[in-house]
């Protein structure tokens, strides 16, 4: 049974499909919306619709960005011959604001996961081994998270990337078990970074 008007019903069910909002939020959120101002509604509707066209994933080291390349991938002032791999472009985010790091990424947008059928295919790996492959880079450190999934990501990537000369490096504990990195402090992102291990 439907308390409210179909257009209220409406916008709290396309709320509910947001990940992490159930009924209850997804019933303030509407509410708050529909008291804004019109104004501020347009813009955020527009932000939406403009973010989704305009962002897409950057040609070298696929993070999310409204450019062709990167900024980073673009920058000159970082050291290209690093790579640190990350799982999302909001780990990445995470290793930026700790500002201890120069070198650029790769983001896979995912991780294996072995126990769903999600294979390498699925992540954005062929894309790190091309820029292995163009000899350029020196180190590629493993930042995968320290859950089972990122583990075993780590494990291939370590795998099919031994053949190239290079240093290959695992982030140091102390980003606990099972972690999520983007909830991981700087504090403690930048010493896991200071104390990786080579494989
Ligand atoms: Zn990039």
């Amino acid at each position: 049974m439907n308390y409210y008007s179909k257009e209220i019903t409406n916008l709290i069910n396309e709320l509910r499909r947001l990940p992490g909002i159930g009924g209850k939020s997804a019933q303030r959120l509407a509410f708050h919306i529909i008291n804004m101002p019109e104004e501020h509604v347009e813009h955020l509707a527009k932000s939406l619709i403009s973010a989704r066209k305009n962002i897409r994933y950057c040609k070298i080291c696929c993070t999310l960005t409204d450019e062709e390349v990167c900024p980073i991938c673009s920058s000159d002032r970082r050291d290209h011959s690093t790579i640190m791999v990350v799982e999302h472009t909001k780990d990445l985010a995470a290793y930026e604001k700790t500002g201890q790091y120069n070198g650029l990424y790769h983001v896979l947008q995912g991780s294996l996961v072995p126990s769903l059928g999600k294979g390498p295919d699925d992540i954005r790996f062929k894309e790190l081994e091309d820029r292995v492959r163009d000899g350029l880079v020196k180190e590629v450190i493993l930042a995968t998270n320290s859950s089972l999934d990122g583990e075993a990501t780590a494990m291939y990537i370590t795998k099919k990337l031994k053949p190239y000369n290079l240093k290959l490096s695992r982030i140091a504990s102390g980003v606990p078990i099972g972690g999520e990195l983007e909830y991981i402090d700087e504090v403690t992102l930048s010493r896991a970074l200071d104390g990786r291990i080579e494989l």
